[in-house]
């Protein structure tokens, strides 16, 4: 027998059809009026007698709603299932995560930077240090990832081109899976660049773009002063045919309709809306050196009003929609023991707000990890199942309490912890929706196309 998910989302549409969505499954369908008045049925016929016979329709909508998960087996404990699962990779000695600043240097001098400027690459005796740490786990790994961070981690391809040769090594001498991705500022980007990093097993690169080329410009300046933009749109456009390219735009109080819709205009003209993953980010003042931006940064619930306002005008002008509430099994690293955040000096860190702040290391890659230790705890403290807001939340799945740094350093309450989802699950899963159907039909329209083609090619058609 089934019962109803505790993670369901049915949403009316003006058509007078559904959008159901399961944040269990991540599962999204369009459910018409006479299915969802059937789903009543059966639901309304589950919780009664259970020995009532369902009729063949109501029969097939319960396999489908069963396999998105809207119906769930009825001895299954959703959350226990997910407390389960959270909890595996939570301790998880299977896998390790690295993020990896080879340098803290960076070749650009952006406003809101809450890394004071640092220089420094790392030596050789940090490298082997590394290494040797993987290559101990190594036996007892199935996969090994690395991303690289910095400061502007390019400034030190020698570097990262040397650490990846060794952890393939040990990847053929332990068997391990290994992969990696970067976050870079895209000026250093180049074909050649892009190519290497290819060989270098790095499969998903996110780079930043804050505004149009002439705000981008003052926000994101060169170290020298000099504009950035023009570099970094012809080098994601290489990019962006040989690994996943992500670019975030950053959002604060300071963008509008008239700025996101001119960045929008000149992503088109370079070709990217359809090569590229755009997502906005919520701009934050994460700690104390970047608190000088606070007043112009959004609170989420009033980003996530905005949020969905340039989510439209991406789906306007012809972007896919990439974001999507999919379910997830922890929050971040924060949350994972076995990952690490590792500086040029071999300083560990658990968070990306963290690096290079010394009153935040949880020791050095040097020396044993200590669990104990308070930095460590800081953030993996917080598990969301024992958090009574969010055990009974209906976005748990997609959230799993949110950003622990969100919750330990700064001073929030209650729905300021939570992610956007929160705020506009139900407009983001129309855009959303559109934006599915959308490629749908292209995918129908390139399908006939491509069999024209075949046809013509075989002479069939003249
Ligand atoms: S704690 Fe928050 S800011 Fe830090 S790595 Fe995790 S999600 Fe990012
Ligand atoms: S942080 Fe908020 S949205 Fe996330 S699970 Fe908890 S209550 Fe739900």
């Amino acid at each position: 027998m089934s019962k109803l998910s505790r993670f369901n989302h049915f949403q009316l549409r003006e058509d007078g059809n559904y959008i159901a969505y399961n944040a269990f499954s991540g599962a999204v369908a369009l459910m018409t009026a006479e299915n969802y008045s059937i789903y009543g049925l059966i639901v309304k016929k589950l919780a009664g007698d259970p020995k009532t016979e369902l009729n063949e329709k109501e029969k097939e909508l319960l396999k489908q709603l069963e396999y998105g998960h809207f119906m769930a087996p009825d001895d299954l404990d959703e959350l226990e299932s997910m407390k389960f699962r959270h909890n595996w990779v939570r301790y998880d000695q299977t896998s390790l995560g690295f993020v990896i600043a080879p340098t803290m240097a960076c070749n650009m001098d952006c406003e809101y930077c809450y890394e004071e400027n640092k220089s420094g690459s790392m030596s050789p005796e940090i490298m082997d240090t590394l290494v040797d740490f993987v290559d101990k786990r190594g036996p007892s790994l199935r996969s090994f990832s690395a991303g690289w961070y910095g400061g502007e981690p390019l400034l030190a391809m020698d570097t990262i081109g040397s650490l990846t040769e060794r952890f393939l090594e040990l990847g053929e001498k332990h068997n391990f899976d290994y992969g990696a991705s970067i976050i870079s500022n895209g000026v250093l980007l180049t074909p050649d660049t892009t190519d290497k990093l290819v060989e270098y097993k790095v499969r998903n690169v996110q780079v930043t773009v804050d505004g149009p080329g002439r705000i981008h410009n003052i926000k994101r300046p060169l170290k020298n002063g000099k504009p950035s933009f023009d570099t970094i749109m012809k080098n994601v456009t290489y990019a962006a045919d040989k690994l996943t390219v992500s670019i975030r735009v950053n959002i604060d109080k300071s963008f509008d309709r008239e700025i996101v819709g001119e960045l929008l205009r000149e992503l088109v003209e370079a070709g990217l809306h359809e090569k590229v993953a755009l997502y906005f980010g919520l701009l934050e003042p994460a700690t104390q050196v970047c608190s000088n931006i606070s007043e112009s940064c959004y609170e989420t619930a009033d980003f996530s009003k905005v949020e969905i306002d340039y989510y439209r005008m991406l789906l306007q002008n012809g972007f896919s929609i990439t974001r999507l509430p999919s379910p997830t099994i922890t929050f971040c690293m924060a949350q994972v023991c076995n990952s690490f955040l590792i500086d040029p000096a071999g300083e560990i860190y658990r968070c990306f707000n963290h690096v290079g702040n010394p009153d935040k290391t949880m020791g050095n890659i040097r020396d044993d990890i200590d669990y104990q230790h308070r930095n460590f705890r800081h953030l993996f403290a917080f598990e969301p199942f024992s958090d009574e807001h969010c055990r009974a939340c209906s976005l748990m799945p997609i959230c799993m309490g949110g950003c622990p740094s969100r919750r330990a350093d700064r001073n929030l309450t209650g729905d300021q912890m939570c992610e956007t989802w929160k705020h506009n699950l139900e407009p983001m899963l129309e855009i959303i929706a559109v934006s599915k159907q959308r490629e749908q039909l292209k995918k129908a329209e390139k399908e006939k196309l491509d069999k024209q083609e075949a046809k013509v090619a075989a002479g069939e058609i003249k």
